[in-house]
C-alpha cells in the first residue's frame, strides 16, 4: 500500500504524434498522392475517433502514467506526481468524446499490469514518452553539393535498461488480433528503422530495439507479446539516403504546385490494388482519385464483376 501523499493536480502525459514524425514520409512512399490528400489539402482530418486510433492511444496513456509512477518509486519519489493510470484513461476518453472504450482500455490495462508486474524489478525505467529530435543528414558528396539536412523526429513510447544495464527502446503496438507475421511486419517498417535512427544518435549505446506487442480485450482475450527486432543491416545502411529521397521527391512536387504546373489532385497516384486496398480496408481517399477532389467519401458505385 503507497503511503505516499495525494497530489492535487497530478500530470497527465501526452501520447500523441510528433511533429516531424515517419508517417507523412510512409505515406508519401505508399502514395505521393495520398500524401497530398492529407498534408497539400487544407487543414488535416480529425482521425482521433477512429476505433483503433482511439483504443491505441488511450492504451498510449495508461502504460505512459504506470511507468511514469514506476519510475518514480524507483528514484525514490513520490508516484502520485503522475495521475493513477485508469483515472488518466477515465479523463481524457471523456474530453475526446471516446467513453465508449474506456471498459475495453480498462480490461486490457489490468491484464497487462497482472502480466507484466515485474517490471518494476527486471526495468529501470529511463524514459517515457521521449521526444526524440533526429537528422536526416546528407552523405559527404550530398554536402559537399550543398544538400541540407532533414528533420525527422519520433516520441518514444519507453526507454529502460534490462538487468544487465543494456539500454532498450520499447515501442508499445496495439492490435485487435495478434499474429505471428507482426514481427516480420515491424521488421521492415521504417517507422522503427527511423525511431533506431534518431534513438541512436543520441545514444549510440543503445542495445535493442523491442516491439512490445498488445491484443486489446476488444474482440475477445488479451494477449501479450514482446519481441527484439533483428538488425537489418541492408536495410538500416539505406534508410537516411531513402528517407531523403522522400522528402526530395516531396519537394519536387510542392515546387510543381507552386509553379502552378499540377494540382492537388494530380500528384504520381499508385493505382494499384494493393496500395489503394490494404489489410484494413480502402485508402481513405479512394473516391477523391475516382471522381474527383470534391467527391464524398462512399461514393455512389459498388462492385459488379
Ligand atoms: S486511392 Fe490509391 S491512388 Fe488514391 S490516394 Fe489512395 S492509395 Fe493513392
Amino acid at each position: 500500500m503507497s503511503t505516499w501523499p495525494e497530489v492535487d493536480d497530478p500530470a497527465v502525459i501526452f501520447t500523441g504524434p510528433s511533429p516531424r514524425g515517419w508517417h507523412r514520409l510512409q505515406q508519401a512512399a505508399e502514395c505521393l498522392q495520398r500524401y497530398a490528400w492529407s498534408y497539400e489539402n487544407g487543414p488535416k482530418e480529425d482521425i482521433s475517433k477512429k476505433p483503433p486510433l482511439a483504443i491505441g492511444s488511450l492504451i498510449h496513456l495508461a502504460l505512459a502514467q504506470w511507468y511514469s509512477r514506476m519510475k518514480q518509486e524507483q528514484e525514490g519519489k513520490n508516484p502520485n506526481e503522475f495521475m493513477d493510470p485508469v483515472e488518466a484513461v477515465r479523463l481524457v476518453a471523456q474530453v475526446q468524446g471516446n467513453e465508449k472504450h474506456v471498459a475495453n482500455v480498462v480490461e486490457t490495462f489490468h491484464n497487462y499490469r497482472k502480466r507484466y508486474w515485474q517490471d518494476l524489478n527486471n526495468r529501470r525505467i529511463v524514459a517515457v514518452e521521449v521526444l526524440y529530435d533526429g537528422t536526416l543528414d546528407p552523405g559527404p558528396m550530398e554536402a559537399l553539393a550543398g544538400e541540407k539536412s532533414y528533420r525527422l523526429t519520433g516520441r518514444l513510447d519507453l526507454m529502460y535498461e534490462d538487468l544487465g544495464g543494456r539500454l532498450i527502446a520499447s515501442d508499445h503496438k496495439t492490435t485487435g488480433r495478434l499474429t505471428k507475421r507482426h514481427k516480420e511486419y515491424f521488421a521492415v517498417s521504417g517507422q522503427m528503422l527511423g525511431y533506431a535512427h534518431i534513438v541512436r544518435q543520441k545514444h549510440p549505446d543503445l542495445a535493442s530495439f523491442e516491439i512490445n506487442l498488445i491484443q486489446h480485450a476488444g474482440q475477445g482475450d488479451t494477449k501479450f507479446e514482446r519481441i527484439f527486432l533483428p538488425r537489418r543491416p541492408a536495410l538500416e545502411a539505406q534508410f537516411v539516403a531513402r528517407a531523403r529521397d522522400i522528402e526530395k521527391s516531396i519537394e519536387l512536387m510542392q515546387a510543381e504546385m507552386a509553379a502552378g504546373k499540377r494540382k492537388v489532385d494530380e500528384w504520381p497516384k499508385v493505382m494499384s490494388e494493393l496500395g489503394c486496398y490494404h489489410r484494413y480496408g480502402a485508402c481513405d481517399h479512394i473516391d477523391k482519385c475516382m471522381y474527383g477532389a470534391d467527391a464524398k467519401k462512399g461514393g455512389s458505385w459498388s462492385w459488379a464483376d
